[in-house]
């Protein structure tokens, strides 16, 4: 039985690498083509480790399984983001975005103490630099109270040249709570507290099937006690009882797959870092934002130290047209179909179609991105910075073309929608709120699967 198989973790993470993520195999030279289990979680995200990890340890006698289409764990946006640790300021007060990164935030330090995985609290300062943008600095830092953010304070520009020698603003919000971590580290000893507890993980095990078992088969002991099989192309299977959904960028495709509703539907951005040279890093010393544009949900092109002693800055927004496309080039057929036939997406460009060119510009021409990232640190020049990684975010989008901000759970209905339940939704700061979210899936699904 698969169930009574633990994974491996072997490889180091260089921290400065674009990604070496987690690796976990099974282990055995060859895995059973049939196992069971109670539940299954599809994604090894740190959102599904997390989920997955708190499940096991609330439920040690029930058997759990991480299923993850790639050979490396936390390979996509878990593994691929500016590794802040956000505290919650820029919320709507009352949202679930609100509540599990404030929570979370608590949640990850302390889970880092614990584990001895090192982070910094090396702050954030959110940087007016011209007279008009201080009202809605001073309504970000009255949503950050709203949120129980703490210490939060606005400062002038001389306190800002005390912080932050090399940045130039006329205010800026001051957040000494926000961190930086790097979510691998994060996603890999949610594992190993998952194998510990006996839970297994599969990797190379891409969900192609949800589906109930077949009527035949559905009455013998088997079929009763393990109604759900997840399948793969290879023709593997895990029969389970329920199943919970963390796909990141293909939320919406396993939520078809299991009959529930293919909206919110995702598009994916792809966002581009530069990468200070090692002998620029000493212009930043914490994380700089600018005070973000309300009409979007991103929060724009900010300077964020990392814990190897790089400097990033970035990430811009631009549509890719590969779900996991990291590069210009990179093209899929059916990503790029999926998108641009989706009324959603098209209302979305219609409305933002300057915001879209300006954004393909600057990822086009260094210099365009330099001159935007000028405004904070005009000593900044090109020739500092060099191209570097890329991350691709999963936005979900309604059908009137709306950014879906919040995190969205559902599941669906009849027989197989109601023992699944899909993580539609997370996007940042859900790397920080992981903690929190899985808190909240586990006492989602002990309510609806009576668990
Ligand atoms: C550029 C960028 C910067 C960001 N910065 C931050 C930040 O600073 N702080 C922060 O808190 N958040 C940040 N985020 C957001 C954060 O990284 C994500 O919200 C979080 O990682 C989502 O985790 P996830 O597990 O849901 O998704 P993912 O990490 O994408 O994991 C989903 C997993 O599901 C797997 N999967 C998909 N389909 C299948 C299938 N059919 N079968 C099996 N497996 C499947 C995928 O391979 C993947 O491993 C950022 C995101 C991006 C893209």
């Amino acid at each position: 039985m698969l169930r009574a198989r633990r994974g491996l973790i072997r490889g180091a993470c260089a921290l400065c690498a674009p990604v070496t993520p987690t690796s976990v195999t099974p282990v055995g030279a060859r895995r059973e083509q049939h196992s069971t289990c109670n539940v299954v979680v599809v994604g090894g995200g740190i959102v599904g480790l997390a989920t997955a990890r708190e499940l096991i340890l609330r439920h040690p006698s029930l058997s759990f399984s991480v299923v993850e289409k790639e050979k490396e764990l936390a390979s996509h946006q878990s593994g691929h983001n500016s590794g802040v640790i956000h505290s919650g300021i820029y919320y709507t007060p009352g949202s679930l975005k609100a509540k599990l990164c404030v929570k979370g935030a608590s949640l990850c330090y302390d889970y880092c103490d614990q584990k001895g995985i090192p982070y910094k609290k090396c702050g954030k300062l959110i940087v007016a630099v011209e007279q008009d943008e201080i009202p809605r600095l001073k309504a970000l830092y009255e949503r950050g109270l709203q949120n129980n953010v703490r210490d939060l304070k606005l400062i002038g520009a001389t306190e800002i040249k005390e912080k932050e020698p090399y940045c130039k603003g006329v205010m800026a919000l001051d957040s000494p709570h926000t961190g930086i971590v790097n979510y691998r580290e994060v996603a890999r000893a949610f594992t190993t507290d998952i194998i510990e507890a006996g839970g297994t993980v599969l990797t190379e095990f891409e969900v192609n099937g949800i589906e109930m078992v077949k009527e035949s088969s559905a009455d013998s002991l088997e079929g009763m006690k393990y109604p759900v099989i997840v399948r793969n192309s290879k023709g593997e299977e895990v029969r389970c009882q329920y199943v919970v959904t963390c796909g990141g960028l293909f939320s919406d495709r396993l939520s078809e797959i299991s009959g529930c509703s293919p909206e919110p539907r995702i598009v994916p951005f792809r966002g581009d870092y530069l990468v200070l040279k090692p002998e620029k890093c000493y212009l930043v010393k914490g994380n700089i934002y600018p005070v973000p544009n309300p009409r979007f949900p991103f929060l724009g092109v900010h300077f964020t130290p990392r814990m190897d002693g790089n400097v990033w800055l970035g990430p811009n927004a631009v549509l890719a047209f590969k779900r996991e496309g990291y590069r210009f080039c990179d093209f899929s057929a059916t990503d790029f179909f999926d998108s641009v036939t989706f009324s959603g997406l098209r209302k979305l460009i219609f409305k933002n179609v300057y915001f879209g060119i300006g954004e393909m510009y600057r990822a086009s021409y260094i210099n365009a991105q330099v001159k935007q990232l000028q405004r904070f640190i005009p000593e900044l020049s090109v020739s500092d910075v060099l191209r570097g990684p890329s991350g691709v975010r999963a936005q979900a989008l309604d059908r009137d073309g709306n950014l879906v901000d919040d995190f969205v759970f559902d599941g669906g209905t009849g027989a197989i929608g109601s023992r699944v339940l899909h993580v539609r939704n997370a996007p940042s700061p859900a790397a920080t709120s992981s903690l929190a979210i899985a808190e909240m899936i586990a006492s989602e699904v002990e309510q609806r699967f009576g668990l």
